[in-house]
C-alpha cells in the first residue's frame, strides 16, 4: 500500500499566482469580522488575518496577498458576512 505525503505549502518556494488574475478580491473593511473562515479555503494561501503586533490585533481584519493571489473567489463564496467581493482587475 502507498502512503500519501502531506506538503506544506511554502510561500517562500511557492510561485507567484497573481499574475493568473482575472477578478481580484476586495475586501469590505467595515463588513469584515475578522472570522478567519476564508483562511484556510484559499487555494493559495493568499489571506491573513490579523497582526503579529499585540496593538492593533483588535482590529483584525483579513488582508490579501495580491501576488498570490489569483482571483478564484472562493474567499468571497465562504465569507458569512459578504466582506469579499470581486472584482474586474
Ligand atoms: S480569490 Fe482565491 S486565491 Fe485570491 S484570496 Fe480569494 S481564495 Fe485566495
Ligand atoms: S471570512 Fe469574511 S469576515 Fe471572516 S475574515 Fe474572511 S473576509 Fe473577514
Amino acid at each position: 500500500m502507498e502512503l500519501g505525503a502531506v506538503i506544506k505549502h511554502n510561500l517562500d518556494k511557492a510561485p507567484k499566482t497573481g499574475a493568473w488574475r482575472y477578478m481580484h478580491p476586495e475586501v469590505d473593511k467595515e463588513k469584515c469580522i475578522g472570522c478567519g473562515t476564508c483562511v484556510p479555503f484559499c487555494p493559495e494561501a493568499s489571506i491573513e488575518v490579523g497582526s503579529k503586533n499585540k496593538e492593533v490585533r483588535s482590529k483584525k481584519k483579513a488582508e490579501i496577498d495580491y501576488e498570490y493571489c489569483k482571483g478564484c473567489g472562493v474567499c468571497a463564496q465562504v465569507c458569512p458576512v459578504k466582506a469579499i467581493v470581486m472584482k474586474k482587475k
